[in-house]
């Protein structure tokens, strides 16, 4: 099954991949993740997209499609995928449509103060991209796999603000383009990770 998770920032799209991506057994694709790897291994995508990544701003189409186009090649997605912060824009989901079929497009829909005080305190682990809350755990490291936590360099307040601008502004457009394709299901995102997925998986397996 081919799965998009649209979202604004903060709303669960990596917690909820993650959970999906273990009981269905496909890969998640994060264009964010993606890119931080590349900034962390410095290749000449890194460079390009990191300060508009520490800015909050959009990658360009045209780097974020080919990439995609790219990964969709590879071997372990036959069986289906989820993509998690792509698309972003009417662009990116025109040009998707041209490389793979997609089933379903969930929207984890969730208030702006939710989704803020959720990305202040969240921790993520660089290593197998577990998402933290300092609300609910406590310690510096990875349950999973015992890695160092790391604070992401965009969420901070003021990156925060801007992105769910850029969420209002170019993603919003997205979730027509999805419900006029017949694709498209919400869910409430301001509850907890578990009952959202138990609204997912309903969604599943329809
Ligand atoms: P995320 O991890 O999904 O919150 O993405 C972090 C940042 O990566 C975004 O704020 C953008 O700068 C960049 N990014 C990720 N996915 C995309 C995309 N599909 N189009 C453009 N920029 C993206």
């Amino acid at each position: 099954m081919n799965i998009i998770l649209l979202g604004a920032p903060g709303s669960g799209k990596g917690t909820e991949g993650n959970l999906i991506s273990k009981n269905y057994n496909i890969p998640t694709i994060s264009t964010g993740d993606i890119f931080r790897e590349n900034i962390k291994n410095k290749t000449e995508l890194g460079v390009v997209v990191e300060k508009l990544m520490n800015n909050g701003q959009l990658v360009p189409d045209d780097l974020v499609v080919s990439l995609i186009k790219d990964r969709l090649n590879c071997d372990d997605v036959k069986n289906g995928f989820i993509l998690d912060g792509f698309p972003r824009t009417v662009a990116q989901a025109q040009a998707l449509k041209e490389i793979a079929k997609i089933d379903k497009v969930i929207l984890i829909d969730v208030d702006y103060e939710i989704t803020e005080q959720r990305i202040l305190s969240r921790r993520v682990c660089p290593v197998c991209k577990s998402v933290y809350n300092t609300m609910t755990y406590s310690k510096d490291i990875c349950d999973k796999c015992g890695a160092s936590l790391i604070t992401r360099k965009d969420d901070n307040k003021e990156t925060v603000k801007k992105r769910f601008d850029v969420y209002v502004n170019q993603t919003n457009p997205v979730i027509d383009f999805y419900e006029n394709e017949n694709l498209l299901y919400k869910v409430d995102g301001n509850l907890s990770p578990d009952t959202v997925y138990s609204e997912i998986d309903k969604i599943l397996q329809k």
